[in-house]
C-alpha cells in the first residue's frame, strides 16, 4: 500500500525538466534558437525567443516567459516565469500533464527525499556517505583515501555510525 502510494508521486527525475541557461548555452553553441530534445524517447522542440521559451513535444506546444532578473554583480539573469501566477522565476520548468511549471506547482520531489521512513532515509544517506568516502556499499566501513583530511573522516565515522544505529534500533524493536 505504501509502495502504490509512493509512485503516485510525481518525481523529478522521471519529469522533462528545461533549464534555461543549460539550453541558452546549447542554442549559443550550435548557433541555433531551435533545439532538438530527446526525452524518454520522444524527441520535441525548444524555440529560444528573445522573451519567450516555446516546447513542442508530445503533441503538445507550452511556453514560458523569460524575465531578465538582476543578480547581485549588477547583471541581468535570464529566469522563467512559471505558467501558474505566483511570485518567483525559475531556472528550471517542468512539463507535466501539458502544462510547463515550476517544481513546486507541479508537486515534484526528488527520489532520493521519498524514503518511506527514518529506517529508510538512514539507509539511503548510508550509501550516499559510503560512496562519498570512496567505498562500496557492500564494503561496511571504508578506509581514510590518503588525501582526505583526517577530521574530515572522522565526522564521516561519525555520520555513518548514527545513520547504521537508526537501522539497528529499528531490527530490535520493529514497529
Ligand atoms: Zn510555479
Amino acid at each position: 500500500m505504501k509502495k502504490m502510494k509512493r509512485d503516485r508521486v510525481p518525481v523529478i527525475e522521471d519529469t522533462l525538466g528545461l533549464n534555461l541557461a543549460k539550453l541558452q548555452a546549447t542554442a549559443k553553441k550550435a548557433g541555433s534558437d531551435t533545439l532538438a530534445i530527446t526525452w524518454q524517447g520522444t524527441t520535441g522542440l525548444v524555440i529560444l525567443e528573445p522573451e519567450r521559451m516555446v516546447l513542442a513535444f508530445g503533441g503538445v506546444t507550452v511556453s514560458a516567459n523569460i524575465r531578465s532578473v538582476p543578480c547581485l554583480n549588477g547583471r541581468l539573469r535570464p529566469l522563467l516565469k512559471c505558467s501558474r501566477a505566483h511570485v518567483g522565476n525559475f531556472q528550471t520548468l517542468y512539463l507535466r500533464g501539458g502544462e510547463l511549471a515550476c517544481r513546486q506547482c507541479h508537486g515534484l520531489r526528488y527520489r532520493s527525499t521519498l524514503a518511506a521512513g527514518p529506517v529508510e532515509r538512514a539507509r539511503l544517506a548510508r550509501f550516499k556517505l559510503v560512496d562519498r568516502m570512496g567505498g562500496l556499499p557492500v564494503d561496511g566501513i571504508p578506509a581514510r583515501v590518503p588525501r582526505v583530511w583526517r577530521k574530515r573522516y572522522l565526522v564521516m565515522l561519525r555520520l555513518l555510525a548514527k545513520h547504521m544505529g537508526a537501522c539497528h534500533d529499528r531490527q530490535v524493536t520493529p514497529a
